[in-house]
């Protein structure tokens, strides 16, 4: 049990290994505590220099040239140093390109015409709404059925009508952290293929795919990865299922020796085959940015200070709010918790509200979540400290 107090949170900070990484990002505005850095992450200090470069000589004098000079390949180079960096998998199985929400409608349709004599997709009614929308979009074209599962029931609810089995790895709202392994290896004797979407663990927790055995991946570069507002997403497709698996957005750039231009769509090569149009370079050069960050920091680094945010958060929440009402809504459990914490109480959107009045950012989640996020390249423990103690002032003084 750590001591709530001020000089705990300053002795954690001395001892804290990537303290130094603070700088390697702009400073904010003084006093603002910013505890949403898994919504949007902060900016890395080099990425208006990268930027500027590739603005100012890539595309100012380069021009057209820039395609064949680096930028055609960003997807996939920028893919393998994440895929060996920071997710387990293997060189070419990890591209760039589109959103979150655009990847998982190709990879979860590519995994339906997989099984075509499957007619069942298993998700949880918890899972992040693009997640569940995207799906009840793709069974409306496909006559599929969704089975709502929570990711604990998921290995007694397979069955070999099973098509695809797909969850969030950490739960977007409490932070709960699943059995990526476990999930997967239940779908797998019953012949189903696997797709987790690691927007929320992507640069938090180790991410294991190849060991996990997952089939398909995809997630947010713009959360714990730092690379920028609405930066492209990455998607993972397991090395052995690339030959088989088709995507359904057919673009020119996914195909087969794009500049033939030729009659009639034959796949790429492996993971290109998953990528539909032109490269976002500017925002690609954004991510890379971010990702390089977390790669150098290391992710068994960024984990171990990442459980002790959130030990601390906790700590800190049964202390000083408890008996104001609020409780903790993320496993207590360190094992099973990913890099947020989920403060539960009725008035959490005031709350949320009140504590952005005093220069404290968090986020709101319907019904009743404040949402910590505690990124371990830019959160400080003092921040906590401080962030919590201002919510029990809060409580203290209704209406204040
Ligand atoms: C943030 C998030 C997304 C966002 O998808 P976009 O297409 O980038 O808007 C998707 N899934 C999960 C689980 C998320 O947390």
């Amino acid at each position: 049990m750590i001591a709530a107090d001020r000089s705990a949170a300053q002795a954690l900070d001395e001892a804290d290994p990537l303290g130094a990484f603070l700088e390697r990002f702009e400073p904010i505005e003084s006093g603002l505590i910013y505890l949403d850095g898994n919504s949007l992450g902060r900016l890395p200090a080099d990425t208006p220099q990268r930027i500027n470069a590739v603005v100012g000589h890539e595309w100012g004098e380069r021009l057209i040239r820039g395609w064949d000079e680096g930028w055609m390949a960003l997807p996939t180079t920028i893919g393998d140093r994440l895929a060996t960096g920071l997710l387990g998998a293997n060189p070419g199985e990890v591209a760039l390109a589109d959103s979150t929400s655009v990847n998982f409608f190709k990879l979860a349709a590519a995994a339906l015409h997989a099984r075509p004599d499957r007619r069942e997709i298993i998700t949880d009614h918890e899972n992040f709404p693009t997640d569940r929308y995207v799906l009840e979009g793709l069974i409306e074209r496909t006559g599929h059925e969704l089975v709502w599962t929570r990711p604990a029931d998921a290995a007694a609810a397979v069955n070999e009508d099973t098509a695809l089995v797909t969850f969030s790895h950490v739960d977007y709202r409490t932070a709960e952290l699943y059995d990526m392994a476990g999930i997967t290896h239940a779908a797998h004797e019953a012949g189903a293929l696997t797709l987790w979407d690691l927007s929320h663990s992507a640069g938090a927790v180790p991410v294991e795919l190849e060991r996990a055995g997952a089939d398909l991946a995809v997630g947010c570069t713009y959360k714990y990865l730092n690379g920028g507002p609405g930066s492209p997403a990455f998607l993972y497709v397991r090395a052995e299922h690339q030959a088989q698996l088709r995507q359904p957005i057919w673009g020119w750039l996914g195909r087969h020796d794009p500049f033939a231009m030729a009659p009639g769509y034959i796949p790429g090569d492996g993971i290109l085959q998953t990528i539909s149009g032109t490269p976002p370079v500017l925002g690609l050069t954004a991510a890379a940015c971010g990702i390089e960050l977390s790669i150098e920091a290391g992710i068994e680094t960024i984990r171990d200070k990442s459980t002790q945010l959130t030990e601390y958060a906790i700590e800190l929440a049964d202390a000083l709010l408890a008996d104001h009402g609020v409780s903790v809504g993320s496993p207590r459990d360190r094992t099973r918790r990913g890099g947020h914490v989920s403060l539960t109480h009725p008035d959490a959107r005031t709350l949320t509200r009140r504590l952005a009045q005093r220069d404290v950012i968090a986020d709101f989640r319907e019904p009743d979540v404040i949402r910590l996020g505690l990124s371990p390249l830019t959160t400080r423990f003092g921040e906590v400290y401080e962030a919590l103690t201002r919510l029990a002032q809060l409580l203290a003084t209704p209406g204040a």
